[in-house]
């Protein structure tokens, strides 16, 4: 139970102790005191007086440490809290350095990249008010501009003939700068700092492109210019900030200084964690598909439509079964009725949803509760997300700033960059995927001298019910590093390809891309394909075409499916490749906005999926099979714990969709089951597996009609649990269980990457392997249900229809498996 000292709004949140019982814990972290410095003798005093108007009497110690170290030529990883003033560290150096009283073939040029073009807009928009505070108009002489795919070619140009600090993101370096880099030659010999702000967010497959592309960009600048560049990395508080630092800029660790005492002060911070209740024990009922679409996406992706409805079909099919003895109430309706209780007592709170849906939804129900009460505070809640136009979206930062709303239920688009903070409350709905994000998102509640509290609210998945039972794995744990491979050739050869283009690629430039044997077998390779050609000189891109067209930063795996409405061609929406076959077949029900709509036929050739509009009584499955061979040739790293065999290495993941099931509403009853006739689809990544031969099987009491149903239940898990230990998602991972698999031989789990070439988390299970399948075992264990539920061994996105899954054979499973693991 609380103590006396305890947050004010504490109460709220347990009405009167009515909901005591869903708090599985409460921890206080202290408040911290700010520490501040003299202003830098080296600064530009006129910028030093534009922050003093704007309030910054005196820097903040890891401020003045950070712009120093980076204006003495250092390269900086600056990781700190969300409102430390990262900006003000690596402004004033750059700005500075920019020397704004020179003539123009003197002066230096900075670039600042951020993962989002919204996120330039809102840097831009601070940057004007400090060069708008220099006195005597100093502030005219430093020319700063936005520039991305949507800036018009008169202003492009201006930027390219004038700017001396441009604003942008990784996409439009790779496929615009960099590439026309003649009409940038002005700025690329100017320029004399880089910023990556936001630099946990490059991780995965992006992560790798984006140090790629900017290493493109370190070698251009020294073919123009000759000098060396100092990069500035600003993050979240994140572990090993020097370290990923470095192997973004691909570079050692010692190149690196890292920032990572923060000297700004924050208020004491009260965290809850949180468990919605079971819906029979609160009173409600479940009914089939509906009452899942009202309550939001449980599962859903942070954005596209699509993939969500594949969600809440899965989640409908596992109520009906009767597998989820005891479902609990979603995280979006738990969290829209604390919202609606903080903003009845007058609490600024934001509240983080999983998608765009859920955001929309909170906001809604928040509103629908608070409408009876008063008209006037129903309508201080508002939803916010990505997709709202740059005004609508500045209008709602304003009004949450000055409080004239009091609740805003958002995305993680107000994870980064917006200066939003010092709020009362912060509600989180459902785990953010890393703590890094998780106290990211909580570091906008509380300020010097207030207190802030923080609820975290578990979704039914198995990680965050591990999560709000294990509060240790959310507080005591360390920080995630953001894990990403530069040397992965399915993102390494594309960008060779690239930077070949820009410069012909000579032997001494090999180093800069990796291990210059490996970069160079990559690049013979390029060669025999066609891709290159090889000259004394060097080598070559000779094709017509722009190489930086091969790849695809954000890896979204080729052009997305349109769903069209037949009779009037008007689009409905769009369906990622990877999912199209799954969930926009010919004869696929396609809910929008509630209106269904049957799938005439599906055009692969052209990527459309023409609909019509029909009211139906029923929903559609579709059932996928799916293999994986490991990939012999390949170096595959392996180990034995006894008799148990693990690896990690190349594989190939074969998959089909092959047939769908049309099942009634909201019983589920089986319709009718036909055939599809649709390409299998093939994708080479890294996975890592164990397996267990039979003789262990048997010892541990496991029958063969039994094995099917605990490997896959602990495949499914584990998949859920890994993103505890790796930065990633539950959708960035993809599995496949078999009681006998021609490679190994034995009974065996894959967990792999869904990325193509691999994102490095399937490395990080198998580094991890005893850590990772002991919290599987343990989530699992530690899961009241019965038979399973989706909080331990169901999945959202099985392709098998959660079937057969065995919860309690998967736990003698993993505790088999786990008994030959080394004790350290
Ligand atoms: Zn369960
Ligand atoms: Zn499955």
């Amino acid at each position: 139970m609380p103590d006396a000292d305890a947050h004010p709004l504490l109460d709220v949140l347990l009405a009167g102790g009515s909901r005591a019982d869903r708090l599985t814990h409460l921890r206080t972290l202290p408040a911290r005191e700010g520490v501040t410095t003299d202003w830098p003798t080296w600064a530009d005093p006129a910028l030093v007086e534009a922050y003093r108007t704007l309030g910054v009497e005196r820097p903040w110690v890891h401020q003045a440490t950070a712009a120093t170290a980076a204006w003495e030529g250092h390269h900086v990883a600056l990781a700190t809290s969300t409102g430390s003033g990262k900006s003000l560290a690596f402004w004033l150096p750059a700005l500075t350095a920019i020397g704004r009283t020179l003539p123009p073939q003197q002066r230096g040029a900075v670039l600042y990249l951020s993962p989002t073009k919204a996120l330039a807009a809102d840097q831009l928009a601070a940057l004007e008010r400090v060069l708008a505070a220099m006195p005597d108009d100093a502030g005219r002489d430093l020319r700063v501009a936005t520039c991305d795919g949507d800036t018009p070619t008169e202003e492009r140009r201006w930027v390219q003939d004038y700017a001396d600090a441009v604003l942008t993101n990784p996409d439009f370096l790779h496929f615009s700068l960099l590439p026309n880099h003649r009409r940038w030659s002005r700025f690329l010999r100017a320029l004399r700092y880089v910023v990556v702000d936001e630099g946990h967010t490059y991780r995965g497959v992006f992560g790798a492109h984006v140090s790629l592309v900017l290493r493109r960009l370190a070698r251009l600048v020294e073919h123009y210019r000759g000098g060396a560049l100092t990069f500035v990395v600003a993050s979240a508080t994140s572990a090993e900030p020097a370290a990923s630092a470095a192997r973004l800029l691909g570079m050692g660790p010692d190149d690196v200084v890292a920032i990572t005492e923060d000297a700004s002060p924050s208020g004491r911070r009260t965290v809850a964690l949180w468990q919605p209740p079971e819906l029979a024990s609160f009173g409600f009922s479940r009914s089939g598909a509906d009452d899942v679409a009202a309550d939001g996406d449980p599962w859903a992706l942070p954005d596209p439509l699509d993939a969500s409805h594949s969600e809440a079909e899965q989640t409908a099919v596992v109520t009906a079964d009767g597998a989820a003895d005891h479902p609990r109430r979603s995280a979006t309706a738990e969290v829209a009725d604390l919202l609606a209780d903080l903003a009845a007592h007058g609490a600024r709170t934001l509240a983080f949803t999983r998608s765009r849906r859920g955001a929309e939804s909170v906001a809604q129900t928040a509103r629908d509760h608070l409408r009876p009460i008063s008209t006037e505070l129903s309508q201080r809640i508002a939803a916010y997300r990505g997709g709202y136009l740059p005004e609508e979206r500045r209008e709602l930062e304003q009004a949450i700033r000055t409080g004239a709303l009091l609740g805003l239920a958002t995305t993680n688009a107000l994870e980064l960059g917006v200066d939003i903070s010092g709020l009362d409350a912060v509600l989180i709905a459902g785990w953010p995927g890393t703590r890094m994000s998780l106290w990211q998102q909580a570091g906008r509640a509380g300020r010097a001298g207030a207190e802030g509290l923080v609820a975290f609210v578990a979704r039914e998945d198995p990680l965050d019910t591990y999560l709000v039972t294990h509060p240790e794995a959310v507080f005591d744990a360390p920080l995630e590093a953001t894990v990403f491979d530069p040397t992965n050739r399915y993102v390494l050869a594309p960008q060779l390809c690239a930077a070949a283009q820009e410069v012909p690629l000579r032997t001494e430039d090999l180093d800069r891309f990796g291990d210059p044997e490996q970069v160079r077998m990559l690049l013979d390779e390029l060669v025999e394909a066609g891709a290159l050609r090889r000259r004394p000189s060097g080598w070559y891109w000779t094709h017509a075409q722009p190489a930086a067209g091969m790849a695809d930063l954000r890896g979204s795996g080729g052009r997305p499916v349109r769903v069209v409405e037949a009779a009037t061609g008007r689009l409905l929406g769009t369906v990622d490749a990877g999912s199209a076959d799954g969930q926009v077949h010919d004869g696929a029900v396609y809910v929008h906005q509630g209106t269904t709509f049957v799938v005439d036929h599906l055009d692969l050739e052209d990527r459309v999926a023409l609909v019509v509009r029909r009211d139906v009584d029923h929903g559609t499955w579709s059932r996928e099979v799916m293999t994986v061979a490991i990939d012999e040739t390949a170096e595959l790293r392996e180990r034995e714990w006894g008799p148990i065999s693990w690896g990690v290495g190349p594989v190939e993941v074969t998959s089909q969709v092959i047939s769908f099931e049309r099942r009634r509403l909201p019983d589920m009853q089986v319709l009718g089951t036909e055939q599809l006739d649709l390409p299998e689809r093939s994708l080479a990544t890294k996975a890592v597996w164990w397996s267990v031969p039979e003789f262990v099987l048997r010892a541990a009491g496991l029958d063969a009609d039994v094995v099917p149903g605990a490997l896959h239940a602990a495949e499914h898990a584990s998949i859920g649990l890994l993103p505890l230990l790796a930065t990633c998602d539950r959708w960035d991972l993809g599995g496949v269980s078999t009681e006998l698999h021609a490679d190994t031989g034995e009974a065996t789990v894959f967990v792999y990457d869904a990325y193509p070439g691999g994102a490095g988390f399937a490395e990080r299970g198998y580094e991890l392997g005893a850590t990772w399948l002991r919290a599987t075992r343990d989530a699992i264990a530690a899961c009241p249900c019965d038979h399973g539920c989706p909080a331990c061994v169901q999945s959202p996105k099985c392709g098998n229809y959660n079937a057969p899954l065995d919860k309690a054979a998967a736990v003698t499973l993993l505790d088999a498996v786990l008994g030959h693991a080394p004790t350290s």
